[in-house]
């Protein structure tokens, strides 16, 4: 393993202001991002929507989400003496309710936890599933696919959710506070109702033909048929009542009962608005499905990268291995040392390589075998390397994937598709303890199926439309199967073995290259977390076309060109989301989330100082 020269100007300086600053707080000095009081009461008779700040800088614990509400209420768990999984799981709920677009009880996603008395990384996999009737053929009619607007708004895509579970997993074992109490904040703003944003308005306002077309969630989500205008007040007491449900019952009370039954209907007989012209096709889950459903441990993923530790998320994500095996590649360039136009072509060629091993491998390791061990080896991230070019030039992708228990270059070539974005949120949170939770879950695309459960207040996902189409393949669809995922997670430990950021993203595929960009950023180029989030992205998942950002600076874009590099024309919308905390020493937290991309995200910290 190469070392690099550190260069943590930036971060001492911080840490410096914040060591000098804290001694002259006082206790219970009031947190950044959580001043917008009780959300009750403002001078107008409405809600206050908390403050949102994109950086903060203290002690005693941290939260970052995509929200000001789900960032205070895990700041607020936090404050009371909970700990980063508490914390988690209130600021999931609320997220549920001010974002239910990205993320909500309807979907599923992936639990990263660093155990801070035990030194230990875990995870938890709350994945949707597959019904028990799924076929492989699935998504096929008369030999073709589905086209793919028709899967995600059908039952068919609707996976049995899992983020319920998850919960109740994170707290069986990690957890110090009831989980009515956790999920008091967010009943009580969807009761009360928050202030809608310009984010919420453009993300209802761009599912507005397929929101109209179903009775629930028109009903649900639109106000006489149309987007809520932000800066107005929106309520979902059906919501509140399933949290109500969930807070007296548990998991229970979601996966069996009136709730169960509700979703099963959903799916099985989707409420389409009489006269809409739309095709929507059944789904096949059953009671029995949601009733088996199980969130599962899993051993994370971890490669060592310079001199840092990167845990991640193992299968049925694609997260960990992806990243993992991007950063082995990686490791045999100085990268600290390099041009930026070269970093970036670097990162291109590895995450491609990388990308076309998942292509390959990656599916549900309760289905097939995946090789996490080999695609995480140095050897075999040393094997691929050889098929980068000196001098540097592009390579002709797609490139084939590799056999990464030691044979040669000879696996089949999976082109990606351009990286579609969707949805998903993320958010993590850390105590005075040092525990940390990295949460990223989903409900696929912006919007889920577009289904909602009728009289419950949630989108249902259409996370099977993550499974391939053509069986045979490792992601292709199965009966209780879990479609394979890009949630990254990301908790990294520095030299001394101690955390020294945590962070993830939505984004689809992107999620993978975000995720080791920022990395990067972070350990190789001495950026801060604020600015490992603010710099242009980049990506590249073993398509012909590289992902940019159109912020990427126009001599950097040439750069890449003269190698060979196709960037036709940049995102048409920011790639990624990502927020997280930078560990700073002694205690100190750096926590960060987007400063501008889709209007900027929500730090917290317990004992803010000034910065
Ligand atoms: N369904 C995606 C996945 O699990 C996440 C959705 C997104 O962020 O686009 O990989």
């Amino acid at each position: 393993m190469s070392g690099s020269v550190l260069r943590r100007g930036r971060i001492l300086a911080l840490l410096v202001v914040a060591l000098t600053l804290v001694a002259a707080l006082v206790a219970g000095a009031s947190p950044a991002g959580a001043k917008g009081g009780s959300g009750k009461g403002g001078g107008n008779g409405l809600p206050h929507p908390p403050e949102k700040e994109a950086t903060a800088v203290g002690h005693g614990g941290a939260v970052t989400s995509l929200d000001p509400y789900a960032t205070r209420a895990g700041l607020e768990v936090l404050q009371k003496g909970g700990n980063a999984v508490d914390a988690a799981v209130a600021a999931s709920a609320m997220l549920g309710v001010t974002r239910p677009y990205d993320g909500s009880i309807g979907g599923g996603g992936f639990f990263l936890v660093y155990d801070a008395a035990n030194d230990e990384v875990t995870s938890i996999d709350a994945r949707e599933t597959a019904p028990a009737a799924t076929t492989p053929t699935v998504f096929r009619e008369d030999g073709t696919e589905i086209p793919f607007a028709e899967r995600r708004v059908s039952g068919l895509s609707q996976g049995v959710p899992g983020l319920v579970a998850g919960w109740e997993l994170a707290l069986e074992e990690y957890g110090t506070v009831p989980l009515h109490r956790l999920l008091q904040p967010a009943r009580v703003v969807a009761e009360r109702g928050f202030v809608v944003d310009a984010e919420y308005e453009e993300r209802t306002r761009d599912n507005l033909e397929i929101f109209a077309d179903f009775t629930s969630t028109r009903e649900t989500f639109l106000v006489d048929g149309a987007a809520p205008a932000a800066g107005t007040v929106f309520r979902n007491p059906d919501l509140a009542r399933t949290y109500k449900l969930i807070s007296q019952g548990g998991a229970d009370a979601f996966y069996e009962g009136e709730v169960a039954e509700a979703i099963v209907d959903t799916v099985q007989h989707p409420p389409v608005v009489a006269g809409a012209e739309r095709k929507v096709r059944p789904g096949l889950m059953e009671l029995d499905d949601l009733d088996e459903y199980e969130a599962r441990w899993r051993d994370p993923t971890a490669v060592d990268y310079r001199d840092h530790t990167v845990f991640g998320m193992g299968p049925p994500s694609s997260g960990g291995t992806t990243v993992g095996e991007a950063l082995n590649i990686l490791e045999g360039y100085e990268l600290s040392e390099l041009p930026e136009a070269d970093v970036l072509h670097l990162l291109i060629e590895a995450e491609a390589l990388a990308f076309a091993d998942r292509g390959e491998y990656l599916g549900d390791p309760d289905f097939v075998d995946v090789p996490v061990e080999g695609l995480l080896s140095q050897d075999f991230a040393d094997e691929r390397r050889e098929l980068i070019l000196e001098p540097f030039a592009a390579t002709p992708k797609p490139l084939p994937a590799g056999d990464p228990d030691g044979a040669a270059d000879d696996g089949v070539v999976l082109a990606s598709a351009v990286a579609a974005t969707g949805s998903t949120t993320h958010l993590t949170t850390t105590d005075r303890w040092g525990n940390i939770v990295a949460l990223t879950f989903s409900i696929e695309q912006i919007g889920g199926s577009g289904i909602a459960v009728d009289g419950y207040g949630f989108l249902l996902n259409n996370e099977l439309t993550d499974f391939a189409t053509e069986p045979g393949l490792a992601n292709s669809p199965d009966g209780g199967k879990r479609p394979r995922s890009s949630i990254s997670p990301t908790i990294i430990l520095g030299p001394d073995g101690e955390p020294f950021a945590a962070y993830g993203t939505p984004g689809g595929a992107t999620i993978i290259t975000t995720v080791t960009q920022v990395a990067v950023n972070l350990i190789d180029l001495d950026m801060d977390l604020p600015d490992a989030i603010a710099a242009p992205r980049l990506g590249n998942i073993n398509g012909e076309n590289t992902n940019f950002e159109a912020t990427l600076p126009a001599a950097t874009q040439e750069a890449l060109k003269a190698y060979g590099h196709k960037l036709p024309t940049p995102a048409a919308d920011p790639v990624g989301n990502v927020n997280g905390v930078q560990f700073l020493g002694d205690g100190g937290l750096l926590a960060a989330a987007e400063p501008t991309r889709f209007h900027g995200g929500s730090a917290a910290v317990v004992q803010p100082v000034p910065h």
